[in-house]
């Protein structure tokens, strides 16, 4: 038994087991999970499958109503779902409530969103019409970096689209999309929405299932391999949010300080744990020193603690096996470089690191290479435009990034030549849902967000017409 419950087909119901959930600022499990198995999996498709027909008959209108009151629900319950995830993922409460304000914004945006008949041609006496219609069952996977919002860029599409979803979190940050189920349950019919949650072991039943539609998956660029192959088997619609290792590149007429400033919250934000935070910054070398004297102050001025803490500003790595590989990755760049500020991990309970700044690293070394997701971030000189652009691009991701200049124009050029699904100037992390976000090469397949996010959760088909007299 848990105090947390599944969501199928309407119901809170047990899991088949249950297993801890764990926080990752005490390293002490505080709940537990209700773990479906292969029937229960079964049962949520099903009841998924069994609303299909009747959420989409609805009109647009009545679908926006329902996802309105989603985002009404989670707004009314705001502290509640943000300590919850404080207490699963680790980030401070004010990033967590930003969160849950974020995820209301986003089905806000969605509800708002309509699709329409495309007329291609309408030219002597012939027809031709794209009409979408939803596809059916979707299943949204998502990890634990920011386990609601992710969510939420899936149900929103989903639902606006008229198609029905089993949800499945990441097993490390089960329990805010469980507390959401219990918000659906009362608002939305039953089977339109339902949650399942596992240990690993669901992806590939949910993947090869012949009854789910659509996979929208988020997570890490090696299990998006596996999702796209195991969904071949049914010829399953697949998005892939993925990886990235997001270059920032400073132009020479911006002032360090305010680079420095920029570049520490797009790095260190959430703990580093973002697909799109900044994964290494390039800076000119005649700006290198005041850049790292000045991104130096704010590591060193960083609260690193409990994110139920008043004040703290850098919460714990949300798991252990995320842990172990971003303090591998800070003690090989510590033997390789020269650290600017942090790279003592403290001898407490809970899984901290520190903002850490690393300098004078080779490109190949592995902080620079991969994907670190933590709050470590290298520090590369140059001095030639050309190679940094070519620098920034030798990446087999290509997820987001940044270039700074006061130059609008110059910075803009500069961004054209990054090969990233998005590019950001003079700004970070401005995800806006009425905007497509993608990646490209190993970062991603399809997209979500905006009209052509939308349109991944339909089927595009071609009515081609013409009056018999011209027939
Ligand atoms: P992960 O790939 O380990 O897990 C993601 C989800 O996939 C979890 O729910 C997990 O249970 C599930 N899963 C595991 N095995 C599966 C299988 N064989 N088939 C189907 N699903 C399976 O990722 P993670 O460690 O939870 O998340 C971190 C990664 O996510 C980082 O690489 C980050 O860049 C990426 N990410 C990308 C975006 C984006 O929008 N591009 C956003 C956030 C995070």
């Amino acid at each position: 038994m848990s105090d947390f419950k599944l969501l199928i087909d309407g119901e809170l119901v047990d899991g088949a087991s249950t297993f801890d959930v764990v926080n990752p600022a005490t390293e002490q499990a505080f709940a537990k999970c209700p773990k479906a198995d292969e029937a229960l999996l079964n049962r949520a498709v099903a009841a998924a499958k069994a609303a299909f027909p009747a959420w989409a008959a609805l009109s647009f209108d009545e679908r926006a109503g329902y996802v309105n009151r989603l985002a009404d629900a989670l707004e009314a319950r705001i502290d509640e779902f943000a300590r919850l995830l404080t207490s699963e993922q680790g980030k401070p409460l004010n990033q967590a409530a930003y969160e849950i304000g974020g995820s209301a914004y986003v089905l806000r945006a969605f509800a708002a969103m309509r699709i329409k008949d495309k007329v291609l041609r309408d030219e002597n006496g012939n027809k031709v019409i794209e009409h979408r219609t939803p596809l059916g069952v979707c299943a949204s996977i998502t990890p634990w970096n920011f386990p609601v919002v992710l969510l939420m860029n899936k149900l929103g599409a989903c639902l606006i689209a008229g198609n029905t979803m089993v949800a499945k979190p990441a097993p490390t940050t089960p329990l805010t999309t469980l507390l959401f189920g219990e918000v659906a349950k009362d608002i939305l019919p039953k089977g339109v929405f339902n949650v399942v949650c596992d240990e690993n072991e669901l992806g590939p039943l949910i993947t090869a299932h012949p009854d789910i539609a659509k996979v929208a998956f988020t997570g890490s660029t090696g299990t998006g391999k596996k999702v796209m192959a195991s969904s071949a088997s049914t010829v399953k619609r697949v998005t892939l949010e993925l990886g990235g290792n997001d270059a920032a590149i400073v132009l020479d007429d911006v002032s360090p300080a305010v680079a420095a400033e920029k570049i520490y919250n797009g790095a260190m934000t959430n703990a580093g744990q973002i697909c799109v935070a900044i994964k290494r910054a390039y800076v000119p070398e005649g700006m290198y020193d005041e850049f790292c004297t000045e991104i130096a102050k704010l590591a060193n001025n960083a609260v690193v603690d409990d994110g139920t803490q008043q004040g703290t500003t850098v919460g714990p790595i949300q798991n252990k096996m995320q842990y172990d590989k971003v303090k591998g990755l800070l003690e090989d760049a510590k033997s390789r470089g020269t650290v600017i500020a942090g790279g003592d991990i403290p001898d407490r309970a809970g899984y901290f690191i520190p903002p850490t700044i690393i300098g004078d690293l080779d490109d190949d070394a592995p902080l620079v290479k991969e994907e670190q997701f933590g709050p470590v971030l290298p520090v590369l000189k140059y001095s030639d435009i050309e190679d940094v652009i070519a620098r920034a691009n030798d990446s087999e991701f290509g997820l987001g990034g940044t270039v700074w200049g006061k130059d609008l124009d110059r910075a803009m050029d500069v961004a054209r030549r990054i090969d990233t699904g998005t590019l950001w100037v003079n700004q970070h992390l401005a995800i806006d849902p009425n905007i497509p976000f993608r990646g490209v090469k190993q970062s991603g397949l399809g997209g979500e967000l905006g009209e052509a996010g939308l349109n991944e959760y339909t089927q595009a088909h071609i009515i081609n017409a013409v009056s018999l007299e011209n027939a």
